[in-house]
């Protein structure tokens, strides 16, 4: 007998407890991907995601065929897609791993109803996450809102267990389905070609990260991960997203490792970033207008400077004249990614110098962002404004300038992303204003003064704040 397995955030086939499952309980699973971006309502997948899943989708179908079966592609409303399916293929089960964005919580709640209201038994599964959001909670029994305790309770919380294996075959279906490109979701004009030199979309891909990042950059990561200039991250963030790795196998690799005591130290560092992401999941579904809204209501008297288009363009394309702002967004433009340091400087610049709201930056880094994930994005943007759970207080404003001179002091992340000031003396490079005839003749492309004050900007940013 068939069953359907519906695959969204756990794109892979290895260590994927539904398909696994599906085996195990004796069904011939049918992979089933039903495309309904319009279920995620306002915060559909940008352009850069569907680039990716586009990649992704490529990946997995190969993985598929060359097990001797087929990805079934669809696109429409997810339930009653699945429910074709059931049809054309008289499956008696669906299996699907756990996805914990508000609307699709909702959406698969309904689906749920509806097959099991037909006789069909539905199984979940926790396939993205350490620990499931509902699974922890603080000893009153409501949700947490501070990452230290909620990071102690949730990883003693879950255990770690074995790898579910990858099927060696998987049969060939009957079943009516479209071929990816008809999905439509590359861009019309190529503006993420670029992108492929730096990513390898799929399991293969991840795998291979993971793999340098074991070897490459675990001892040391607690230094080099806030150095933008380098690979001391592991860039897994896309390949987590869409579930073409699972925490739970980067968790079990890295148990393998042989580590000094400070690279212990750097290893349970950077499980605590995995642990950023179960925080993240945890607010997502128990706060579900995070989203949207602030976490901290006493933002929602603040007095926010409404941006102009121009603004707001400045900071999107890397014109603002202050240069690790503007590394960081193009290399947002560039890549479709940017690291964790910058995303934080140039958050702050937005929400803290500009005034502007955090929505306008978490809008524009979901449709950049190839591992725009509504959890992460909602909270790091909400940490960086101030408004979030455990955030940085929206006192705390970022100096670009200081930033950039501690996190990037030859500047190479500077020169590399924006390269006219490559011929700047380094220190000046940090704030070309300074000296501004200077870099109206070595740069004349760029801008010459700042479109804030630094100093300024900070002090309104504070008023704003005390008048809140
Ligand atoms: P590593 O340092 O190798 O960390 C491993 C994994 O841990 C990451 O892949 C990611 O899944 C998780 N992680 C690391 N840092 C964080 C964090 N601060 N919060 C939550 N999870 C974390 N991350 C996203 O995946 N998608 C987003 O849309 C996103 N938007 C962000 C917006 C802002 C304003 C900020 C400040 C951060 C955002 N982050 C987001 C978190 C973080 O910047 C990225 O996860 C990280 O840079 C990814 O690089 P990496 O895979 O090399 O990270």
């Amino acid at each position: 007998a068939n069953a359907l397995v519906w695959l969204r955030r756990d794109l892979r086939l290895h260590d994927n407890p539904a398909l696994a499952q599906a085996i195990a309980d004796g069904y011939a699973p049918v992979l089933v991907y039903v495309h309904a971006p319009e279920e995620e309502g306002a915060w559909a997948p940008g352009a850069a995601s569907l680039a990716w899943l586009h990649f992704s989708l490529l990946s997995l179908h190969r993985d598929i065929e060359a097990r001797g079966g087929r990805l079934v592609i669809a696109r429409g409303a997810s339930l009653a897609e699945l429910e074709r399916l059931q049809r054309e293929t008289r499956a008696e089960a669906l299996y699907f791993g756990n996805v914990y964005e508000p609307l699709l919580q909702a959406r698969d709640a309904r689906v749920q109803q509806a097959f099991e209201r037909s006789g069909i038994a539905v199984k979940r599964f926790n396939a993205s996450l350490l620990v499931e959001p509902w699974q922890v909670q603080t000893g009153s029994g409501t949700p947490y809102k501070v990452f230290t305790p909620f990071w102690r309770n949730a990883s003693a919380a879950f255990s770690l267990r074995a790898e579910y294996p990858a099927p060696s075959r998987l049969p060939s279906v009957e079943a009516v389905g479209l071929g990816i490109e008809q999905l439509g979701l590359l861009p019309a004009i190529a503006w993420h070609a670029g992108f492929w030199s730096h990513w390898r979309p799929g399991e293969e891909g991840a795998r291979e990260l993971l793999e340098a990042f074991c070897e490459g950059a675990v001892e040391g990561y607690k230094e080099q991960r806030n150095l933008p200039d380098r690979t001391g991250t592991s860039k897994l963030s896309p390949h987590l997203h869409f579930g073409e790795i699972s925490p739970q196998q980067i968790w079990r690799r890295t148990a393998t490792l042989r580590l000094s005591e400070t690279g212990q130290a750097d290893l349970a560092h950077f499980r605590s970033e995995l642990g950023w992401r179960e925080f993240s999941y945890h607010l997502i579904h128990h706060f579900p207008d995070s989203t949207d809204h602030n976490l901290n209501p006493q933002f929602d008297r603040f007095d926010w400077a409404e941006p102009d288009a121009e603004s707001l363009a400045r900071w999107q394309r890397g014109r603002t004249g202050i240069p690790i702002v503007d590394a960081g967004m193009r290399e947002l433009w560039h890549t479709g990614w940017m690291h964790n340091r910058v995303r934080m400087i140039v958050a702050s610049f937005l929400c803290k110098n500009l005034r502007h709201h955090w929505l306008h930056g978490a809008r524009w880094f979901w449709d950049t962002l190839l591992d725009a994930d509504l959890a992460n994005n909602s909270q790091g943007w909400q940490w960086t404004a101030g408004t979030g759970c455990d955030a940085a207080p929206y006192f705390r404003i970022f100096n670009p300038v200081s930033q950039s001179e501690k996190f990037d002091p030859q500047a190479r992340y500077i020169k590399r992303w924006v390269p006219e000031l490559q011929q700047l003396p380094t220190p000046l490079v940090f704030a070309p204003w300074q000296r501004p005839e200077l870099l109206r003749h070595s740069a004349p492309e760029y801008p010459v003064a700042p479109m804030v004050d630094l100093g300024e900007s900070r002090a309104a940013a504070l008023a704003a704040y005390s008048r809140r």
